[in-house]
């Protein structure tokens, strides 16, 4: 499996469209939003790009180090080989978590257990033993975040149109025929927990496919890092195994980052899913903000390969170009 930190495939021949009422509701995490009475928006904007679609530019200097904002997911869930270890809602590891009515989830606190509980009301009714084995089988992990999702629309935390603001990506119709059956043990799951056909209206295979296409491109894979700073970049710049993963989050605001081979700001997670976006340098403003996609040690084919294969785009970046 490739090494890579954003787990998806992304197109940038498609035009993006900004959202039309896009607001930054992200709160930057500087000294000076600490002592405000109201915390700043972030000192990042989000614009359309020549050449790569949507995306985040500085609106002031920022210094090397400097948090830039902090994003809570608009959904997440653990990986299978995590479920036990992790809390259910925020990932954070849980060596004494709330363990409720038996069950193998467990929450890593009252916050956790009652901004989960919309979803899990509706989850922890059905018996997800088909759904899971068919994902456990074939190793996927992105049909588990379809699946919160799903109970999220139907407990009313989110509209089932929560993600269609990001970029999706291509499916083959080969692909849309095998979600068929993964929508079929989705609805077979709800449908036996007592859902109503009229509650599952929406869980079409249009939005099915909708909804992955848009996760396979813009999910994150999860790994949590505690400690220093320094930690940090040394994970970073080590090649990741998918073991180490807790799980996969989808985000808005950091989806709207394009890939560097060089970057100049570092996606990072600390104790639990809320992503932590982190300037690696000084940056001007004005300046575009990005982020690297994939293991940054390697070798400039091995990059090339992988973002061309993997997202679906020729890097032309200044490390790139220099043949780095
Ligand atoms: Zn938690
Ligand atoms: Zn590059």
């Amino acid at each position: 499996m490739l090494a890579l930190l954003r787990s998806g495939h992304r197109c940038f021949h498609q035009s993006k469209q900004l959202p039309a009422c896009y607001h930054l509701s992200s709160t930057a995490g500087t000294a000076d939003s600490r002592h405000a009475s109201r915390p700043s928006p972030p000192p990042i904007q989000v614009l359309l790009t020549e050449s790569a679609g949507r995306g985040v530019f500085a609106t002031r200097n920022i210094e090397p180090g400097e948090l830039i904002h902090t994003a809570k997911p608009i959904v997440s869930h653990p990986s299978l080989s995590s479920v036990n270890k992790v809390c259910y809602f925020c990932l954070k590891t849980t060596p004494n978590g709330f363990h409720i009515d038996q069950q193998k989830e467990s929450f890593c606190s009252e916050e956790c257990r009652e901004q989960a509980k919309g979803f899990y009301e509706v989850e922890k009714k059905a018996d997800w033993s088909a759904f899971v084995d068919h994902c456990r089988s074939r190793a996927l992990k992105y049909p588990l975040l379809a699946k919160r999702l799903a109970c999220m629309v139907i407990s009313g935390m989110t509209s089932a149109e929560g993600l269609d603001v990001l970029q999706p990506a291509l499916l083959s119709a080969e692909m849309i025929s095998l979600m068929e059956e993964e929508l079929g043990l989705l609805r077979d799951a709800l449908k036996g927990a007592g859902m109503t056909t009229e509650q599952l209206t929406f869980l079409t295979i249009e939005w099915y496919a909708g909804v992955l296409a848009r996760i396979r491109i813009n999910a994150f894979r999860i790994e949590l890092a505690g400690g220093s700073y320094e930690d940090l970049l040394a994970l970073a710049a080590a090649s990741v195994e998918s073991e180490a993963a807790v799980g996969n989050a989808v985000y808005m605001l950091p989806s709207f980052y394009n890939h560097d081979c060089d970057p100049n700001t570092h996606i990072v997670w600390v104790e639990n899913v809320e992503a932590r976006l982190k300037a690696l340098r000084d940056i001007k403003a004005g300046e575009e903000l990005r982020i690297c996609y994939i293991d940054a040690s390697m070798s400039r084919d091995a990059r090339q390969n992988i973002l061309s294969n993997g997202f679906g785009f020729e890097c032309r970046c200044a490390r790139c170009m220099s043949n780095d």
